[in-house]
């Protein structure tokens, strides 16, 4: 190499691919042509006057890759989803919400196959709770993959927790109110119970989390409502019209909670501690 730049014969012989120039010239021209343009349009130069067959061989490739480059299929555009889906709804809430329904069913069935438990009607006594299954199937860390992702989305937080909410309640209310006509249940013994648990949960849930306070209130029903019942073949008092009053004020006290608290919702993992 002559001063700064790489010689011409040298050039020359390494655009031949003359296999003449030693180990260590050759390290020191290819060093110098990474960082040398002047010396890179030298080479490409003497590749097209010095060796022919490589310049042509380059052409040629260049022109298949063009070729193939311009038929490439291109990446197929996303599939929409109906957006009332992808918006309210995880994808790990779907068995949740089938599986609630098939509870439902098979309540129902009990209740219309005779007196199984008394005068006590399967589908009133786990109507209240039904819908925590499916808000803290939403909720669970463990169930959705997704978690983190949508833990750390700007919309995280109440407004997510409660479209999730109201999503469920949309899919199990119905079915319940579809069960309880045959099973001679009204709507006006559970309704307020189920919205008021419902809201209990999400307010227990902003320091709790909401997997697991819902957890929590469906193991406190199972015990003081579900069970109890079963045994004595009687309704339980929680569910007499008397009640009724009692369960609005929880529901008004559990949603105003909610309200006052919704900053620990912001912070999405608080909705699922
Ligand atoms: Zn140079």
């Amino acid at each position: 190499m002559s001063g700064e730049h790489v010689s011409v014969r040298l050039i020359g012989d390494y655009a031949r691919g003359d296999a003449n120039i030693g180990t260590d010239e050759l390290w020191a021209l290819e060093a110098h042509l990474e960082n040398c343009a002047n010396c890179r349009t030298r080479l490409s130069d003497a590749v097209e006057t010095g060796a022919p067959e490589i310049a042509s061989l380059v052409t040629t490739a260049w022109c298949g890759l063009e070729r193939s480059l311009g038929t490439a299929t291109t990446m197929p555009t996303r599939r929409r989803r109906p957006v009332w889906l992808s918006a309210w709804l995880t994808p790990v809430m779907a068995p949740w919400l089938a599986m609630t329904v098939g509870v439902v069913l098979i309540a129902l069935a009990l209740d219309l196959a005779g007196p199984v438990f008394g005068e006590v009607s399967l589908v009133l006594l786990l109507a209240p709770v039904l819908p925590l299954g499916g808000v803290a199937a939403s909720w669970s860390r463990g169930l959705d993959p997704a978690y983190e992702l949508t833990a750390a989305t700007p919309r995280a937080g109440l407004h997510l927790v409660l479209r999730r909410t109201a999503s469920v309640l949309a899919v199990v209310v119905p079915a319940l109110l579809a069960a309880g006509w045959p099973a001679g249940v009204s709507a006006a013994q559970w309704l307020l119970p189920c919205l008021a648990l419902t809201s209990a949960a999400l307010a227990l849930g902003g320091v709790f989390g909401v997997a697991r306070a819902a957890l929590g209130l469906m193991a406190v029903w199972a015990a003081g409502v579900l069970v109890p019942s079963l045994l004595t073949r009687s309704e339980s008092a929680f569910l007499d019209t008397d009640s009724l009053p009692v369960w609005g004020l929880l529901l008004s006290l559990g949603a105003g909670v909610v309200v006052i608290g919704r900053g620990a919702y912001t912070t999405a993992p608080g909705a699922s501690r």
